[in-house]
Order: structure tokens, then C-alpha cells, then sequence
């Protein structure tokens, strides 16, 4: 009889463990996607971009002869009680997912078609060590990423798999719903085709991404990486979170190159290791997900209401501070922004508006196509000095001398701000065809002054944290 494969973040036919096991029985395999209340409650960003890779992952089925089944129920449990009996399988597949919502929905799922005769069985490949794998000498998680590195960097990491040759088909497949009905793009308010080309979609897309940095880019990333005017990293982010590229795939490449003398593929290695702190973190300690990490923080006098206005500025890229409204504009046009300026724009909003860093966590999460819950909240927490092994609140990111050291010769400003250039970039004009109508107020020429100056913004926050006694 049958086993049916539920794919949710691990849309990729190499190097996936589940997919290896089921095709390794010989017994025909259904691949599953279902629409719960899990997918229905993503937002915009990671929604549409998940359409899209559910698109790409049904051609790849398509191609070897299988066929990619949708569903659309909140309840994904029924779903799958009802797909058992209609196709007479006995097993139940999936990779992990771990944020705490997906290990509730899982854990019931398994015990109760455990109870009920089903081989339900899960798998590992989001991620390389698995978060209860990795512990302190006293038995505890890690909170400091430089002793969880130390406790991993060693470890032996899967050798990626072969995509299966063959995908056995059932005899009969079962209905599909047609993905077009689930719109998965319509929440997207911006203009969803400029964002487009910036997407790279689908496994063979990441696998290019990979090739295309381990050849030209790994050797000098420890330098280039913190440079957002320069393609100086990998942009493997929006590929890993959802699966279409594994980090172990991605792991031996790094790994592979530093054997080669590549200087720069440690530092490879150790971002991918942050990823997997992240998950590590957010197991662990879930309230990371949406709760001052300190508890401490929980008392900061954070001032989002009486600076809506300039969080406005801010979501818009409007701020006046060159630096922080070039990355918030790369972020509306591509999905993506560069680390860097993911860096210095969380803190301009954390510190110099003593905004709550949720109210930014949530923007990131609708604009960001390579939005990933546990290294989002990481980031975050990490910004706004509430996290653990976080920067501390009292170092505060000056935006005009990061721009000077990180963008020296003004290249990523220029390519995000059409204000002042006769001739702007065309990324940069973009931006003013992706914003929605309601977003009214932007005269093309008219750049504004700062909504807070940097030595202003900076002692008031300084003043706040100190008053505090953190
Ligand atoms: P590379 O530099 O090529 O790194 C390779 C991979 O390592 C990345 O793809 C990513 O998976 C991992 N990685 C690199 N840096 C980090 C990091 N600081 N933390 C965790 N993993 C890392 N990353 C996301 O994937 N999704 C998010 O939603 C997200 N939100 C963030 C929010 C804030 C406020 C901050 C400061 C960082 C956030 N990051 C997030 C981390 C980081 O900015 C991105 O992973 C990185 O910019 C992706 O670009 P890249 O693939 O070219 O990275």
C-alpha cells in the first residue's frame, strides 16, 4: 500500500530523508501539500513565496512521472485520515518543523495515527543538529553561540542524498485541488510582479545560488559579507527556509572549500551554524518567538504609540537617515534584505524610536520572502539587546558612520534612493511602483529630513536604559 510523503518546509527532491526512505520500500509514494490553519495564517510574504515553491516542487514531481496532491482543510489531520482511507495507504511521512505550533499539530497527528495502526514516522533535514542533540556539560541548552559552535563544529553532518531515481506512482491518484484557488498570492499588497524577478526559485535555482557562491564568492566572504552594495554573500536564505536547498548540502560545499584553502568558507560554516543556534534557541525556548527573552526587557518603557508616525516613516523608508531607508526599500522591492542592514535598520527602529522590536519582527515577517520564524525572532531579540548572547542595548549603531565603513562608495544607497539622482538606478524607481496606493506621500524628489537624528536618538535611549538600571 501506499505511503503518503506531507511536505511543508522541505520542498526539494535531493537530499531528503523522508522522500529517500519511502522511495527505498519499492511501495508507491503520494506527495502531499496541505493548506491548514498553519499555512492559512502566514503572512503576505512567506505566503506568496511559498505558492511559488509549491509550484516549482509539483513541476518537479511532475518530471519524474509523480504528482504533487493539494488540499485545503484547517484541520490538517483530517486531511490526512481522509487521504489514508481514499488511497489505502499505511504510512504517513514528513520532516520535522519545530516551532512550537508544528511540534503540537505533529505530535497529535503522529499519536493519534500511531493509535490507529499508521506508520506515521518523522524525519530530520531542515536542520543538521537536532536541537535536543546539542547539549552544555551540565545538561542544559546552549545561550552563548560561541560555545554551541564549538560543541558542533566537529560533529559528523549527513553526507547530502541523491535525488531518487525513480518515484514509484499509485494506481490511481487521488484528487488534487488546483493552486491557482488557493491564492496564495493575494495577500501580497505590493506589487508582487516587481518583487518577482528578484526571486530564485525551486531546488535546481538554489543549487545554482550554491555552485555560483562555492565558485566566486566563499574565498572572500569573511570580507565582502558585511558590504551591502557588493554580492558578497550567498542569498541561500530564501532557498533554506523553505527547503529547497538542505543545510547539509550547503555544509559540505562550505566544507568542501575550506579543504581547498578557501579563506573565507569558515565563516560560511559558522552562519550556518547560526541557523541552526536559532532553531536551537526557539526549541528550547519558544518565548523567544514573541516574548522579551530577558525578562527584564518586559518593563522597558518602549515609546511605539507616541512614535507611530516615525514607525511609519520607517516601514515606508522615509526615515531621512540614507542607510536605514536604502535597506527598508531593498526589503519592499526584492523580499530580502542584506544582514548588515537588517543589522543597523533593527536597531534604528529598537533604539533611536524605542520602538518594541515585535512591531519590527512583524513587519520583517510580512515583507520578507526568506522569512524564517526562529532566526527572525533571533535577529530581533538580538537588536534590541532583549535576547540571549544579544548586543548590548547601550551599543547603538550609528546609520551615517555604518555607511560610511559598510557602503563607502555609496553604492547601495544609490541603488535604493531615487531622491536626488537625475538619473536614479531602476531598482531604486521600482520601489515607487511596488508601494500600494494608500501609501500616498512620496514625491519622487522630495527626500525628507531625519525623523530622528542620530546623536539625538541615541541619548534618549541611552538616558532610557540607564534610568532603568538594566
Ligand atoms: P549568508 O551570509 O550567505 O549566510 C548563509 C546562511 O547562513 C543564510 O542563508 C542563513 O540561513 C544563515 N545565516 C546567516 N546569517 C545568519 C544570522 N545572523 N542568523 C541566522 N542565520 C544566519 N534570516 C532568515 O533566514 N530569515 C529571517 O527572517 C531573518 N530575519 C532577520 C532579522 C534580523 C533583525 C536580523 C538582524 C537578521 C535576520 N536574519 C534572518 C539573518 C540574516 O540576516 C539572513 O539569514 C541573511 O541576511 C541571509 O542572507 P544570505 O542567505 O545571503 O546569508
Amino acid at each position: 500500500s501506499p505511503i503518503l510523503l506531507w511536505f511543508r518546509r522541505d520542498l526539494r527532491l535531493s537530499d531528503h530523508a523522508a522522500l529517500s526512505a519511502a522511495c527505498g520500500s519499492t511501495r508507491p509514494v503520494i506527495p502531499l501539500f496541505i493548506h491548514d490553519e498553519q499555512v492559512a495564517a502566514l503572512a503576505a510574504a512567506p505566503k506568496w513565496r511559498l505558492g511559488l515553491g509549491i509550484e516549482a516542487l509539483a513541476r518537479s514531481f511532475g518530471e519524474k512521472g509523480s504528482r504533487l496532491i493539494l488540499r485545503r482543510e484547517d484541520d490538517a489531520l483530517a486531511v490526512l485520515r481522509a487521504l489514508l482511507k481514499e488511497t489505502g495507504a499505511s504510512a504517513l511521512y514528513w520532516t520535522r518543523a519545530y516551532t512550537p505550533a508544528e511540534i503540537e499539530r505533529d505530535s497529535t497527528i503522529k499519536e493519534a495515527l500511531q493509535e490507529e495502526g499508521i506508520e506515521a514516522r518523522s524525519f530530520g533535514g531542515h536542520l543538521m543538529f537536532e536541537p535536543w542533540e546539542v547539549e552544555t556539560k551540565a545538561g542544559s541548552y546552549y545561550k552563548v553561540y560561541t560555545p554551541y559552535w564549538n560543541a558542533v563544529k566537529n560533529r559528523d553532518v549527513a553526507e547530502p542524498r541523491s535525488t531518487p531515481k525513480e518515484i514509484r506512482a499509485p494506481q490511481k491518484w487521488p484528487e488534487s485541488d488546483a493552486l491557482e484557488d488557493w491564492e496564495m498570492g493575494a495577500a501580497m499588497d505590493r506589487g508582487a510582479a516587481i518583487v518577482r524577478p528578484f526571486v530564485q526559485l525551486g531546488e535546481q535555482a538554489a543549487q545554482s545560488r550554491l555552485g555560483n557562491f562555492i565558485a566566486h564568492i566563499i574565498e572572500d566572504y569573511d570580507k565582502t559579507r558585511d558590504f551591502p552594495g557588493e554580492d558578497g554573500t550567498s542569498q541561500l536564505s530564501e532557498n533554506l527556509s523553505l527547503g529547497e536547498i538542505s543545510p547539509h548540502q550547503c555544509w559540505h560545499a562550505g566544507r568542501r572549500a575550506m579543504e581547498e584553502g578557501k579563506r573565507g568558507a569558515e565563516t560560511f560554516l559558522k552562519e550556518l551554524v547560526w541557523r541552526e543556534f536559532a532553531y536551537h534557541l526557539m526549541y528550547h525556548s519558544p518565548r523567544i518567538l514573541s516574548e522579551n527573552w530577558r525578562e527584564k526587557w518586559g518593563s522597558f518603557p518602549w515609546k511605539d504609540d507616541a512614535r507611530a508616525a516615525e514607525v511609519r516613516a520607517w516601514k515606508k523608508g522615509r526615515t531621512g537617515i540614507p542607510f536605514v531607508d536604502a535597506a527598508m526599500r531593498e526589503l519592499y522591492v526584492t523580499g530580502r534584505m542584506h544582514n548588515r542592514a537588517r543589522m543597523i535598520v533593527a536597531s534604528y527602529l529598537c533604539k533611536h524610536l524605542m520602538t518594541d522590536w515585535r512591531i519590527g519582527q512583524k513587519w520583517f515577517e510580512e515583507c520578507l520572502i526568506d522569512w524564517d520564524p526562529a532566526n527572525n525572532a533571533m535577529g530581533w531579540q538580538w537588536s534590541a539587546g532583549s535576547g540571549p548572547d544579544a548586543t548590548p542595548f547601550f551599543r547603538i549603531f550609528n546609520p551615517l558612520s555604518q555607511q560610511e565603513k559598510y557602503d563607502p562608495d555609496g553604492a547601495y544607497v544609490e541603488r535604493w534612493i531615487a531622491e536626488g539622482h537625475e538619473e536614479p538606478h531602476a531598482d531604486a524607481l521600482a520601489f515607487f511602483d511596488a508601494i500600494p496606493h494608500h501609501w500616498t506621500m512620496l514625491p519622487k524628489n522630495d527626500y525628507p529630513a531625519p525623523v530622528v537624528a542620530h546623536e539625538e536618538g541615541r541619548a534618549e535611549a541611552l538616558a532610557a536604559y540607564e534610568d532603568r538600571d538594566f
